[in-house]
């Protein structure tokens, strides 16, 4: 019997799942496990497309086909609770089990408080996570760095502060990821400056930290962080995945992984703010930057926060129609509806046709957001700043006080 808080190293019995899972093929072994007891109606994991810079999402309904996803794709940048929200009616109406990485559970969270997806329906696998880094990138990097062609790799890893790539011939070549960082290479920014690096927020927080001796690279270490992950961890237990308790100093030596990856996070934080300037200096860089937006909205349709049916800077009175570059208005209005919320997953950025930094603006603001007052966005079902307030009875408050602050959050209750 498993409980939520326990840890445990865990593998697949499938054959087939332990050969092509990442780290013994447990996260596999439990969605098919989902899948086929019924737990769930489908999964959404990420699957290779054309090649290992292309990680594609899918929907398995068939327990067959979910060894197909097997393995960790660090080219896979995408925020699979936007595609719940979007595609699958936010899972009012189906039971999901879904993989994720920190910044898809803060999202998910975030996405949850305001109703848009309904959590109950939801079996969260979180995946530890180091970083992701953005495809186009990796190209250059491999071509550039590694003196290889992207097209010969069979398989990247990141492993003892490496970025690892092994050639189709069978080659290792290994690169210190602080060496790449340096000179602009490596993860995404914004995964640089990420400090959800074990998934808590999910029903169970799955990585390769923590697993040491003849099981390193064999099983995976696993938080149980859920009654929900504790019954499904329970009930696959010596069907479709064989535990065992963490060896030795297997789960302080996962402490040290994550408290240097929390220190670097913060390193990595100083020095891309710092690189904005303050006050006035920062405004201008921003005011610089962003014009020249086109307005494609793809930081609006890809952000986790943005779901208004009626968006406010399509509304012409607002921000005037047709004209491309569009005026600072339009990215106003997203900075202050998202800022308190944003769970810096970089979308915005990644996706961005002009390669601005908006991830690096927005995350700037939300953290001094957090340090006003004191929200941290993601990492429980706290309601948002904004929402403290409810409207008819703000409203209702202005006029009969006559005061011009319009939400009161600086009141002592
Ligand atoms: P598998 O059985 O191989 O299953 C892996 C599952 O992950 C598959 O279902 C697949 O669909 C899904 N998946 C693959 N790529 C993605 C993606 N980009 N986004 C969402 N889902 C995905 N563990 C650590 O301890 N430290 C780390 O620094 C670390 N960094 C990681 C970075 C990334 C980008 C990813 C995806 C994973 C990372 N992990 C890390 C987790 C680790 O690599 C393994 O996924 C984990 O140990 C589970 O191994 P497994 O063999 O049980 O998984
Ligand atoms: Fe991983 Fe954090 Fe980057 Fe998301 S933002 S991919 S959790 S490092
Ligand atoms: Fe992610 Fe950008 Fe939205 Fe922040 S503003 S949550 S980084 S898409
Ligand atoms: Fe909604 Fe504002 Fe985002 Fe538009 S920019 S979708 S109005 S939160
Ligand atoms: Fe402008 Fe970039 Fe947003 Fe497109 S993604 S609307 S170019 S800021």
């Amino acid at each position: 019997m498993v409980a939520k808080g326990d840890m445990l190293w865990a593998w697949a019995k499938d054959e087939e799942a332990l050969k092509r899972g990442e780290c013994g093929g447990a996260v596999t072994s439990l969605l098919k496990f989902a899948l086929e007891s019924g737990s769930v109606d489908a999964v959404l994991a990420v699957k290779k497309g054309v090649d290992l810079y292309d990680a594609q999402p899918v929907l398995i309904t068939d327990p067959e086909k979910i060894a197909e996803c097997a393995g960790s794709l660090h080219c896979g940048t995408l925020l699979m609770p936007k595609l719940i929200k979007k595609y699958f009616d936010g899972a009012r109406n189906m039971k999901i089990a879904v993989t994720m990485k920190g910044c898809d559970a803060k999202a998910l969270y975030e996405l949850a408080k305001r109703q848009q997806v309904n959590l109950d329906n939801i079996i969260t696998i979180g995946l530890n996570c180091g970083g992701s880094v953005s495809p186009i990138m990796a190209r250059e990097m491999i071509q550039e760095k590694f003196g290889l062609n992207p097209d010969d790799i069979a398989k990247e890893e990141i492993d003892k502060g490496q970025f690892i790539v092994i050639t189709k011939d069978g080659e290792h070549k290994g690169i210190k990821i602080d060496e790449l960082e340096e000179e602009g290479y490596g993860r995404r920014l914004n995964c640089q400056r990420c400090k959800t690096k074990i998934p808590r927020q999910c029903d169970l927080a799955c990585g390769n930290w923590g697993v040491i001796g003849d099981k390193s690279g064999k099983a995976t270490f696993i938080e149980v962080c859920s009654d929900k992950g504790a019954d499904l961890v329970t009930k696959a237990a010596g069907k479709a995945i064989e535990t065992a308790a963490p060896e030795g100093p297997a789960t302080t030596i996962r402490g040290k992984v994550e408290n240097a990856m929390l220190k670097l996070g913060d390193k990595c934080r100083d020095a891309q703010f710092e690189k904005l300037g303050n006050g006035k200096d920062r405004l201008n860089f921003i005011m610089d930057q962003t014009s020249r937006c086109i307005k494609c909205y793809q930081c609006i349709e890809n952000c986790p926060i943005c779901y208004c049916v009626e968006c406010s800077t399509k509304k012409p009175y607002l921000v005037e129609s047709g004209v491309v570059n569009p005026p600072f208005m339009f990215h106003l209005i997203r900075y202050s509806h998202i800022a308190d919320s944003c769970v810096n997953c970089g979308q915005c950025q990644e996706l961005c046709a002009m390669d601005i930094p908006n991830a690096l603006y927005m995350h700037a603001l939300q953290l001094e957001m957090q340090d006003m007052f004191g929200y941290e966005p993601g990492v429980n079902l706290d309601l948002p700043i904004l929402s403290l307030v409810e409207e008819p009875t703000e409203r209702k408050r202005l006029s009969d006080t006559g005061s011009d602050q319009i939400f009161n959050i600086f009141a002592e209750e």
